[in-house]
Order: C-alpha cells, then structure tokens, then sequence
C-alpha cells in the first residue's frame, strides 16, 4: 500500500496518563504539522484496552505488549492466549510491542524478562506480526534471543542511541532502527553515526511520547507533533530534503505496520 506522505511517528504511548487526557488537542497538532500516521505502544497490560481504543482514530495504529520493567498484570500462563486474541479480534492492532530486555536496573530478574520476552515473542512469530523491541544494556542477550527463533523476526529497535556496529548488527538482522528525541541531543554522536549510516529503506522515526522530548524545544514531555524536529534533523544529517525523507520514512512505516500478512501468520 502507498502511504498518504506525511510524517509517521513509529512509537507512541497515547494511553500514557500523561498524554490520554491531552489525547484530542495532540492527534489535532501532530494532523496539522503534517502527520499522517502513529503506532500506539503499550507498556502494560493495564493499557492494552486504552490502546485498542485509541486505535480506532483515524491514522492510528496499535501494539499490544509488555515493557520488560512493568511486568505487574501479565499472567505468564494466560497472558499469550489473551495477547493473541486481543490482536487477531482487532484489525486496528497491527503489531507487538513494546518488548525487549532491560537490564539497565540490574539482572536480578533477567530471568523473569528472559521468560515474558519470549512468550511474547512467539505470539508475534505465530501471527507473524512485527515487533516493537525495547532495550537496554541487553543487546547480548536481546541477539541471543533473536538468532534462537526458528524464522525471522520482523520489527524495528525504538529509540535506537546505539553506535555503528551495534547497528550493522540489528541490520544484519533485518531489523530496522528507529531514531527519536535523543537524535536532536547535542551529546548524540553515536545515534547521529547510525543516522548517517542505516540504510533508507531500514529507518523510522518516533516520539516515544511522552517521554524524551527533542531539543531545542525546552519541555518535560513530548507529543507525536515532536516528530517533525526528529525528522528534521534526520534530513539535515542523510542531506536530504525533508518532504523526501518524509516518503520513504513514511513507505517503511506502512511495509512494517500496514503490511497485509500482519497476523496471517498462522492463517496463511
Ligand atoms: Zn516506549
């Protein structure tokens, strides 16, 4: 499918309390700055029916998951079942996510996130949905996981601050990268390095709102309007022209998120 051309912002919690009440004014900014499209990311289980709602506007997209920090609400005997219904019931529900390891805080529950990680992985590799990975001092572990699957993983690391050859193996992969508020950062030289070096075709961009607001913007919380100073700084650092990033970013954005095969996998 070709996507209207606009701006696509690959990650945002919209069922975040911060950003809910708001929800209205930010979707009429992000329509007026030129925004096209959102994927709405879960963190919890508790937002996964805020999600499905706010999926229903037009534009937005959602993932159903779990953040491998908040964990409480998942039932690790119930929680796949419940994950895989909730999306194969729902066509406005196109991928997983936000999942992943975070080891940021210590390894003492790397076991638990092991464990949830890959059951919901495999919930995404039986529908064959795309995944919207979280990490966080795991990369490791996080690789380990993905060469084990029996196919490929289709999905995209968010936020992605990681250097050169970090990237060159999330690419190896297959995966894509998405860049977000840090990429605006003056301290973002490794991000910016990954920037220039990603191939075009494996690049989004994302708010992660309302977390991780750009700069020069002086403010504690972002909104998916944000996305156009991403893209913005993006274009300035591949020599682009902004309306052209914008298309091919927003043509990735469709292939991973709008792709029909999104939940045929154990159909087909
Ligand atoms: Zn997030």
């Amino acid at each position: 499918m070709t996507p209207p051309p606009g701006l696509y912002d690959s990650h945002a919690h919209l069922a975040d309390g911060r950003l809910y009440p708001l929800l209205g004014e930010a979707l009429a900014d992000f329509r007026r700055a030129g925004g096209c499209g959102v994927l709405a990311v879960s963190a919890r289980v508790a937002e996964w029916e805020r999600v499905a709602l706010v999926a229903r506007e037009d534009g937005v997209w959602g993932a159903l998951g779990v953040h491998p920090l908040y964990r409480e609400g998942w039932d690790a005997q119930a929680g796949p079942q419940r994950l895989a219904a909730m999306l194969a019931g729902n066509p406005d529900l196109r991928a997983v996510g936000e999942i992943g390891l975070d080891f940021h805080l210590g390894r003492g529950d790397q076991e638990e996130q092991l464990a949830l990680f890959r059951s919901q992985l495999a919930v995404a590799g039986a529908g064959d949905y795309p995944v919207a990975f979280h990490n966080r001092q795991s990369w490791r572990e996080f690789l380990a996981v993905l060469d084990g699957q029996d196919r490929p993983v289709r999905g995209v690391c968010h936020n992605f601050t990681g250097g050169r050859e970090l990237a060159r193996e999330i690419l190896d992969r297959g995966l894509l990268l998405s860049f977000g508020g840090p990429l605006t950062w003056p301290d973002a030289r490794r991000a910016r390095e990954s920037a220039r070096y990603a191939p075009l075709d494996r690049i989004l961009v994302e708010t992660d709102a309302p977390d991780l607001p750009p700069r020069p913007r002086r403010a504690d919380t972002s909104a998916p309007a944000d996305v156009a100073r991403v893209l913005a700084v993006l274009a300035e650092l591949r020599g682009l022209a902004v309306p052209e990033l914008a298309g091919r970013l927003g043509e990735n954005f469709a292939e991973l998120f709008l792709s029909p095969r999104n939940g045929l996998g154990n159909r087909l």
